[in-house]
């Protein structure tokens, strides 16, 4: 008699769960069960098609410190070579990209991160730039205060008024309280080890060394300044993940949501899933569950005793949701070479601005168009978040226009796209979230990975590293996920030790 294949269940289709999914056809004999509630694959980062137009749901950048991350990619899709992989001739392709940001403020552009450079003086003016040195100095000379906050964080790096120029409003934009209200534990993902010092030593190395890996490796997150990005977006390299998974003999279920997750004696999982457009529900029967679902929900769906105070802290986490208005346009007011702009000024509601244009010339449908993200940050339910679409885009519209990026009798088409718990946030009940990880990381074959799947504010890197500890995990017996959980918790440590 054959022995029956172990199956794990992995909920989402998002970079953490074709992750897992992919690992494990490769690494093991476990038969991996893909249930993703939507109809589409690559969760935040999908790429969503508008007339062939190509959306990104906020711009995704692929940077990674970990070389088995970047070998994964390349493996996957292969970078741009102009001899042998040339974007022009081929579609599997990953372009490099040189980064540029800018934050508009004071009508002006500043490059991001902050260089110190005659530019950024000219811009801030003589007055403005004395203050915020005054007030750098100030903050070194007084030693060193209690981070309690995202502001103390913020002010100990940069000073008071550097803090107030250009982290205050896009911050406060992004999470809708006062940074005075935040954790440091955002700042410290966000911004890394970013400072001043940083910032002066990053304008010598710029200034005297040319870019390699090596020093791509070394440098701050926020400073990194090339990145890969896939031809027609970042749903490109998901697609084709999804595709090698199922020509693997893994299954991928599109529109169907994972609702009720019932633990058994035997470390398995009964779980049941709905179909989200008959309503019908099913079980099924999983050895292993890998979950990116919101940790909140996960709870609310866990058919068994949950602890009160597990079920408390759970129901306090908060999200933090986001809007995307793709706009197409005939033309822009000022040509930039960004790929996105942050917008500073306060009287604006838009957070940021994508140029696709600038981030792959492919996305648009027809070659001459702009084609430009308007990003709002928000909460599910508030005013923003249900307004109609063509009062965001009239919204949009007008904003652009007011900052003179274009012309509103320019725009030719328009897509509201809304993303539900695109953040997690480090405040609400989150201070207790160690609760919450002893009572799930008790469950023996419950792995929990991915962005929303541990409440991190993970890149697509860190939740594919998760998802490949988990599969490491699993194959190897390893009971305990305290490596899964030091993913983007020590920056530095999490790789390369994976695999070695
Ligand atoms: C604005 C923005 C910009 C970003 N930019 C970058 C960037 O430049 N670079 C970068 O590396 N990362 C970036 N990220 C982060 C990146 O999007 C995430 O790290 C990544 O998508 C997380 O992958 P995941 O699989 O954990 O979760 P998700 O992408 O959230 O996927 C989870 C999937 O699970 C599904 N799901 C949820 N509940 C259920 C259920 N009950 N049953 C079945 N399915 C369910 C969802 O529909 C979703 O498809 C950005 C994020 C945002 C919001």
């Amino acid at each position: 008699m054959t022995k029956q294949k172990k199956t794990a269940i992995i909920i989402g289709a998002g970079p953490g769960g074709l992750t897992a999914a992919y690992e494990l056809t490769q690494h093991s004999t476990i038969q991996p069960l893909i249930f993703e509630a939507s109809e589409h694959i690559g969760g935040i980062s999908r790429t969503v098609d508008f007339k062939g137009n190509k959306l990104d749901i906020g711009g995704h950048r692929f940077f990674s410190k970990s070389d088995s991350i970047n070998a994964w990619w390349e493996n996957m899709l292969p970078s741009e070579d102009k001899e042998k992989v040339n974007p022009e001739q081929i579609d599997d392709v990953m372009l490099i990209k040189q980064r540029l940001s800018r934050i508009l403020f004071l009508s002006k552009l500043f490059i991001y991160p902050i260089q110190l450079r005659m530019e950024t003086f000219t811009n801030l003016g003589l007055f403005r730039t004395f203050k915020i040195a005054a007030s750098y100095i100030k903050t070194r000379l007084s030693g060193k205060n209690k981070i309690k906050t995202l502001e103390d964080l913020f002010i100990h790096r940069f000073g008071k008024e550097l803090y107030q120029t250009f982290f205050k409003s896009y911050t406060e934009k992004v999470w809708g309280v006062s940074c005075r209200e935040i954790k440091p534990e955002w700042g410290s993902q966000r911004i890394k080890n970013l400072s001043v010092a940083k910032t002066i030593l990053h304008a010598l190395k710029e200034n005297f060394l040319t870019l390699s890996s090596t020093i791509q490796k070394s440098m701050e997150t926020s400073l990194i300044s090339q990145f890969r990005y896939p031809k027609y977006g970042p749903g490109q390299l998901w697609e084709l993940t999804a595709k090698r998974i199922e020509e693997a003999g893994g299954e991928i279920k599109l529109g169907q949501k994972v609702v009720a997750l019932q633990p058994l004696k035997d470390s398995t999982f009964t779980v049941t899933v709905e179909n989200q457009q008959t309503g019908e529900r099913k079980q099924i029967q999983g050895n292993y569950v890998i979950s990116t679902m919101p940790i909140q929900e996960l709870i609310q769906a866990l058919d068994t005793d949950v602890p009160d105070d597990v079920q408390k802290v759970a129901n306090g986490l908060i999200y933090r949701d986001f809007i995307i208005i793709g706009l197409l346009s005939k033309e822009l007011k000022k040509l930039m070479p960004d790929q996105w702009v942050y917008i500073q000024e306060p009287h604006i509601r838009m957070g940021r601005l994508q140029l696709f244009n600038n981030w792959s010339p492919y996305l648009t449908r027809d070659k001459g168009n702009i084609w430009i993200g308007a990003e709002y940050f928000c909460t599910e339910g508030d005013i923003m978040w249900e307004l109609a679409d063509h009062e965001l885009i009239a919204m949009a519209v007008d904003e652009l226009a007011q900052m003179e990026f274009l012309d509103k009798f320019n725009i030719i088409d328009a897509i509201v796209v809304r993303q539900p718990k695109a953040y997690p946030a480090y405040f609400g009940t989150y201070d207790h979230f160690p609760v919450i990880r002893e009572y799930l990381d008790s469950f023996a074959n419950l792995f929990l990975i991915g962005r929303n799947g541990t409440h991190r504010y993970n890149n697509m890197d860190h939740s594919m590293m998760s998802a490949m500890l988990a599969v490491e995990n699993i194959v190897n017996g390893i009971e305990s996920k305290d490596n899964i959980w030091e993913i983007n918790a020590q920056d530095e440590l999490h790789e390369d030790k994976r695999r070695n």
